[in-house]
C-alpha cells in the first residue's frame, strides 16, 4: 500500500528543502519536499490548527498548495497538529494521512463526526518499524510520552548510497502517566537533523505533588466541592487516575463521588478505559454539562470540560465558586489570558495552580533529550515563541550539540543537496 512505483537512476540528483508553517506553538505542521529529476515529491507532517483569537487569520490559507502534498505524516492528535487536515482535504489534497493506530483512534474523537470523511484517507501503522514510503522515502514513528499514543516521527531521504536523516521530535515528554519515550538504539548513532519543539524554555520547573497535597487538604471537610476543569483529551484521565488512586490509598475519602462533564472527556475517557490505560472506577459519573447544581450532592469532584475555552462548563463553575466560597478550582493546565480560567487571579474565587501535569518537557529536558545522539548536524527549532526558541538557541549552541542551530520564520528554507 505505501510502496510508490518509481525506481531510481544511478546519478540522479536530488534536493530536499525543509520549511515551516509555523513560528508559534499552535498550527504546527511542516513541509519537506524532495524534488529528483524536477519531480517534486512533497511531505507534510501534522497539519495543525493555529489557535487563539490572534492567530486565527492564520487558518484561512496554507503556505502550499494543498492538491500538491502527497503524503501528511501525524506525529499526535493535538488540534495544533490535525485541526486544518479536513480543511486540507477539502482544498483538494488527494494523498494519504498516516499515523500510529491510537493517533487515527484519538483523531476521530478530536475531528468530530462531521469530519468522519478525513478517515477513507488515512492508513496507520506500527510504531518503531521502518516503512518505505516510495524508493526514496522511509519512515518510522516512535513513541514518545507527550500524550498516550504521541510518536516522534524518523524520516530518512536516499538517493543511492546517499542519505538525510530527519527526526521529527513532535511534542514531547520523556516519561508520562501512560507512556514512555523510547528509540531504538541505531536511531541515537545516526547523522541527524532534528526537528525539536521549545514549548518552554531553559527556566522552567515542574511542581510536583502540589495537586494531591491541596486537594487532600481542601477534601477533609464533607461541605467541600472541588472542580478541576480539564483537556479532554489525556490531562482528564491524567487526573480521574490521579483521583482514583488517592481515594485507593485513602488519602480522600473513598466514598466522594466525581462528577464528569462534557462529552468528548467522556468519549476519550472510555477510550483510555478500553486500552487498559485507565481502571474502571465505580464512582465515576458523567453528567450533563448544564446539570443544576443543587442537584448534585455537596462534597463532591467535579472533572468537566471544556477546560481552558472561553465559555462551556467551567465558566459555569467559576460563576458558582465566586457565590459559594466551598467550592474550590483546581487549575491543572494552560489557559490564555482570553479565556476565563486565565484570569483566575483577577476573579474572588477559591484557587490553587500547578504546572505538574504539563505534558511538554522543560528545556533542560530537551537539552538532555538531544545530549544522547551521537551526531546532529542540525537542530531545527519549532513549536515555541520566540523568545523561548532564542533561549533554545543559545543553550543548545553553548553546549555544541549541534554543529547548527536553526529558528526559521514560514517561507524561509534549509536545502540540502543530494547527489550520488
Ligand atoms: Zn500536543
Ligand atoms: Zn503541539
Amino acid at each position: 500500500m505505501l510502496i510508490r512505483n518509481c525506481v531510481m537512476q544511478k546519478g540522479e540528483k536530488m534536493k530536499i528543502f525543509f520549511e515551516t508553517q509555523s513560528s508559534e506553538v499552535t498550527g504546527s505542521s511542516h513541509l519537506v519536499t524532495i524534488i529528483r529529476d524536477n519531480k517534486p515529491l512533497r511531505i507534510l507532517v501534522d497539519c495543525g490548527k493555529f489557535q487563539g483569537e490572534a492567530e486565527k487569520e492564520k487558518n484561512r490559507f496554507f503556505g502550499f498548495e494543498p492538491d500538491k502534498i502527497d503524503v501528511v505524516f501525524v506525529t499526535h492528535a493535538h488540534y495544533d497538529h490535525i485541526g486544518r487536515i479536513p480543511q486540507l482535504i477539502k482544498s483538494g489534497f488527494k494523498g494519504i494521512i498516516i499515523s500510529n493506530e491510537v493517533t487515527r483512534r484519538r483523531a476521530q474523537i478530536s475531528l468530530g463526526r462531521s469530519n468522519n470523511f478525513v478517515f477513507s484517507q488515512w492508513k496507520h501503522v506500527e510504531e518503531t518499524f521502518l516503512y518505505s514510503f516510495s524508493r526514496e522515502i522511509k519512515f518510522a514513528f516512535f513513541k514518545n510520552a507527550h500524550i498516550a499514543g504521541a510518536t516522534a516521527l524518523f524520516l530518512r531521504v536516499e538517493n543511492h548510497n546517499y542519505s538525510e536523516n530527519y527526526l521529527f521530535t513532535g511534542d514531547y515528554l520523556e516519561k508520562s502517566n501512560f507512556a514512555q519515550t523510547w528509540f531504538p538504539e541505531w536511531v541515537y548513532r545516526l547523522p541527524l537533523t532534528i526537528v525539536a519543539e521549545t514549548t518552554y524554555g531553559t527556566g522552567a520547573k515542574k511542581e510536583h505533588g502540589k495537586f494531591e497535597r491541596e486537594l487532600k487538604e481542601w477534601m477533609r471537610s464533607p461541605s467541600h466541592t472541588a472542580v478541576v476543569p480539564v483537556f479532554a483529551m489525556e490531562r482528564g484521565q491524567v487526573i480521574l487516575k490521579k483521583i482514583g488512586e488517592m481515594q485507593k490509598k485513602r488519602k480522600i475519602s473513598a466514598n466522594i463521588p466525581i462528577f464528569i462533564q462534557g462529552e468528548s472527556l467522556v468519549d476519550y475517557t472510555n477510550q483510555y478505559l478500553a486500552e487498559g490505560l485507565i481502571p474502571y472506577q465505580p464512582n465515576v459519573i458523567p453528567v450533563p454539562t448544564n446539570v443544576g447544581i443543587r442537584t448534585l450532592p455537596q462534597y463532591k469532584i467535579v472533572v468537566t470540560t471544556p477546560g481552558m475555552g472561553k465559555d462551556g462548563a467551567s465558566r459555569t463553575w467559576i460563576e458558582h465558586a465566586k457565590k459559594n466560597k466551598n467550592i474550590m478550582l483546581f487549575k491543572v493546565g494552560y489557559a490564555p489570558e482570553t479565556a476565563p480560567m486565565g484570569r483566575l487571579g483577577q476573579m474572588n474565587v477559591k484557587f490553587m495552580e500547578t504546572n505538574e501535569f504539563g505534558s511538554h518537557c522543560t528545556g533542560e529536558e530537551m537539552i538532555e533529550f538531544l545530549s544522547r545522539f551521537e551526531c546532529i548536524k542540525n537542530v531545527i527549532l519549532v513549536h515555541g515563541n520566540m523568545s523561548t526558541k532564542k533561549i533554545m538557541f543559545e543553550a543548545i549552541r553553548e553546549r555544541r550539540i549541534a554543529s547548527k542551530v536553526w529558528i526559521l520564520e514560514p517561507g524561509e528554507f534549509i536545502w540540502k543537496d543530494l547527489n550520488n
